[in-house]
């Protein structure tokens, strides 16, 4: 236990803990020191952020996707998966309900679909630039080349959006079939950053194989990298994908985790995500107060939002829903919080 003290004041300190004694912090999540460091989590977001909750308007404009990733409702063999793909039109009526709503910044996210090459996804990137040149555009559309990624920045795309997943080889290969590699990812994220996107990584908390080891090389990843915005969510497992009976991430070790990311990279953008509210009906609320300050509430169609199906049971009605933008704002005024119109961009200073 003396160790576990000796971690916590390494974290109030803003500094990475030794090894050994995280692993053990990770290992009793209810262990009263994380009341602690959620709280510090609090103040420190409070120092950049004050009680600033950013959102961001979530378009999920294809569930096309050429990978297959074990964990994902959406790979390519899950043949009951009902495909679809959002015509620019639908796109630029989303961006509108959204604007009017009061969001700045429009998240295109998708599988990996072949149809959208470079041009077709620059064209969608570049109008929604012209008709809303005070938003932000984040991506998050897998691994591509670095070229492509030039067109997309060049476009008029700021942030880009992609989970690495997990920092170890050995549990990367455990969750993708071997077309799919770590190096791959990691080669994108450092492109990325080198463009100059706002650049997000991130991994699921609880994924099958998954060990505190791992977890902890996680950390280290991010202290290392550096992102500027970072995406944690439970793992859920999904019916018809190969994981379908393994057990869902726990909320306790998410909440820790948003409050040692929080701690690690005092300025971070750190969402509570959809998966954490799908696992509790309090999560976003959970994960705010545990250091996080962006939320993504869902602006597709609602006619699509079913057939976006990553892992079972998830939510995209309610507070998640970017039409009920008056119940998620009065979640976060109830904790303290209050919903801004803002681009939300990392601050600079
Ligand atoms: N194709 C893009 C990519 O690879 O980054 C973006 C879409 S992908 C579906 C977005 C994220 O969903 C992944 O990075 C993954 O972490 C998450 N995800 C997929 N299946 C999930 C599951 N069963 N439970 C929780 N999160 C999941």
């Amino acid at each position: 236990m003396e160790r576990i003290h000796k971690i916590v004041a390494q974290l109030l300190k803003g500094e990475f803990p030794e090894k050994e004694g995280l692993k053990e912090l990770l290992s009793f999540p209810t262990h009263p020191a994380w009341e602690v460091l959620k709280q510090a989590a609090r103040h420190v977001r409070k120092r950049y952020y004050g009680t600033d909750v950013y959102i961001r308007g979530l378009i999920e404009f294809t569930n096309i996707c050429k990978n297959d990733c074990y964990y994902c409702g959406i790979r390519k063999s899950n043949q009951k998966a009902e495909r679809y793909r959002l015509t620019l039109k639908q796109v630029l009526s989303c961006c509108k309900t959204g604007y009017r709503l009061g969001f700045r910044t429009f998240v295109l996210q998708g599988g990996e679909d072949g149809y959208f090459t470079d041009e077709k996804l620059c064209l969608y990137v570049a109008q929604i630039r012209k008709r809303y040149p005070d938003c932000a555009i984040t991506l998050s559309v897998g691994e591509r080349s670095r070229e492509s990624y030039q067109k997309l920045f060049d476009a008029g795309a700021n942030r880009y959006l992609l989970r690495h997943e997990t920092a170890n080889s050995g549990h990367y290969a455990k969750l993708h079939p071997s077309e799919l590699t770590l190096k791959h990812r990691m080669q994108c994220l450092s492109d990325l950053k080198q463009i100059g996107f706002q650049t997000g990584c991130g991994f699921m908390v609880g994924s099958p194989f998954q060990t505190l080891d791992n977890l902890i090389e996680d950390l280290e990843f991010l202290v290392q990298f550096q992102p500027e915005m970072v995406g944690i969510g439970p793992f859920i497992p999904h019916c018809d994908t190969p994981f379908a009976d393994e057990p869902a991430g726990t909320l306790e070790m998410m909440v820790n985790l948003l409050s040692i990311i929080r701690l690690l990279l005092p300025k971070v953008l750190l969402p509570a995500t959809t998966a954490l509210g799908t696992i509790d009906p309090n999560g976003r609320e959970l994960g705010i107060l545990a250091g996080a300050n962006v939320v993504m509430p869902n602006l597709s169609p609602i006619a699509v939002r079913k057939k976006y199906l990553l892992y079972n049971n998830k939510i995209s009605t309610g507070a998640e829903a970017a039409e009920s933008l008056a119940d998620l704002k009065q979640r976060m005024e109830r904790i303290g919080y209050q919903v801004v119109t803002s681009r939300g961009d990392y601050p600079k200073e």
